[in-house]
């Protein structure tokens, strides 16, 4: 495993940044390696729905403090990689629990309608489940079926043994009661973490979720495997959605870190950004975190995955983060990449919530 991001301004670090492999012309970042000096201290989903934004260009580096902007890049936070390295432990795992027990964890899915998107991500959930030995069980249901029809699935899903988690995937059509669906997944089996009672373990102090959300648990599982330390130092999560930024603000909390939320009726985001040592953006803005809102040396986890126009992709567009990369790379100590951070995590984290659920129903904890 890559060795720890340092926060300090003193520290030597390296950066890392793969040529796109989606079909889009890229600029390669260079690896360097370069001394920090002291005297500089004083970032699924694609929403098809969602129109593609040009939002706002990176090429425009002039908001960068041009005294920042030098050789210096960030070690790259690689969740591809981090998210394999979990996919085979919890492999491992299952392959041991098979041979002990004879249990195999099963993962309920159940999509609705016919979205692109949301097809590809449950496929993906599906294959991630095959490589790492979860029994996976799927059901579709027409865009025009009744809720009621969703509720008997869920609750032949609730008795069924073989079947630790259920998951429906979001979003469903709209003039469906969501939350009405959401709450009929049993506690036990609720390996989203969305449901109240999770959360509400989870803000509180001395009581543990059955399950954490799998996006922002991704995110802190991210700064463990990186050495990130995170008590003590100031944290700002922007974004404040019950699926992302709200828990991510209560798990770094949970771990001591002094965490400011940022939104979108926040004044000033830039300066209150620019105090962080760590920086979680989950917004759904591609690139409205430029470099100048970093703090040097701050760690930068980026959720947003935003299509953004670019003639130069054979589909017209290419996916970025809600932070400037170019820019933020230049300033912060390490950060993930737009695709290839947070995204697998989340997926990694689906699984690893899934095994901890068969644990618990089978008491091989
Ligand atoms: P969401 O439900 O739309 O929430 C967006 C949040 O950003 C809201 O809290 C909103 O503030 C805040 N916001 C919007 N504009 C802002 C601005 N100009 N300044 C400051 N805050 C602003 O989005 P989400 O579901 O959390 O997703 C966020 C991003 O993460 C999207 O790009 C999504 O595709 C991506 N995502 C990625 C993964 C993954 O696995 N990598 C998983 C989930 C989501 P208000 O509360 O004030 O409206």
């Amino acid at each position: 495993m890559a060795s720890a991001a340092a926060t300090s301004s003193t520290a030597t670090m390296f950066g890392t940044a793969a040529a796109a492999s989606d079909g889009c012309s890229r600029r390669v970042f260079v690896t360097t390696t370069v001394q920090v000096r002291a005297s500089r201290s004083s970032p699924a989903f694609l929403r098809t729905s969602r129109a593609i934004k040009t939002y706002s260009s990176c090429s425009n580096s002039s908001v960068v403090n041009a005294a920042l902007v030098t050789e210096v890049s960030a070690k790259v936070i690689d969740g591809k990689a981090t998210a394999k390295e979990i996919r085979e432990e919890i492999a491992a795992e299952i392959s041991k629990m098979k041979e002990s027990s004879g249990v195999v964890p099963g993962l309920a899915v159940i999509l609705v309608g016919e979205r692109k998107d949301s097809a590809t991500y449950v496929r993906n959930k599906k294959k991630a489940c095959e490589s790492v030995g979860i029994k996976s069980y799927e059901v579709h249901l027409a865009e025009d079926c009744s809720e009621q029809e969703i509720l008997q699935h869920i609750s032949a899903f609730n008795d069924d043994p073989a079947v630790n988690g259920i998951l429906v995937q979001l979003p469903l059509p709209s003039n469906m009661n969501e939350q009405n669906i959401l709450n009929a997944v049993c506690i036990e089996k609720d390996v989203d973490g969305f449901s109240p009672l999770n959360i509400g373990r989870l803000a509180m102090r001395d009581r543990e979720p059955l399950f954490v959300p799998c996006t922002p648990k991704g995110c802190i599982e991210l700064l463990h495997r990186y050495g990130v330390p995170i008590k003590g130092k100031r944290a700002v999560v922007i974004g404040r959605s019950n699926i992302v930024g709200m828990p991510a603000a209560l798990l770094l909390q949970r771990e001591d870190a002094t965490v400011t939320v940022v939104h979108s009726r926040t004044k000033n985001p830039e300066a209150i950004t620019r105090e962080a040592d760590i920086v979680i953006t989950a917004v759904g803005q591609p690139n409205m975190v430029r470099g100048s809102w970093i703090k040097p040396g701050a760690v930068v986890i980026d959720v947003g995955i935003n299509p953004f126009e670019d003639t130069s992709c054979s589909r017209g567009y290419r996916l970025v983060g809600d932070v400037c990369y170019e820019e933020a790379s230049k300033i912060a100590s390490a950060i993930t990449p737009v695709p290839g951070g947070v995204g697998p995590m989340t997926i990694a984290m689906l699984l690893s919530n899934t095994l901890s659920a068969t644990k618990r129903a089978y008491n091989l904890e």
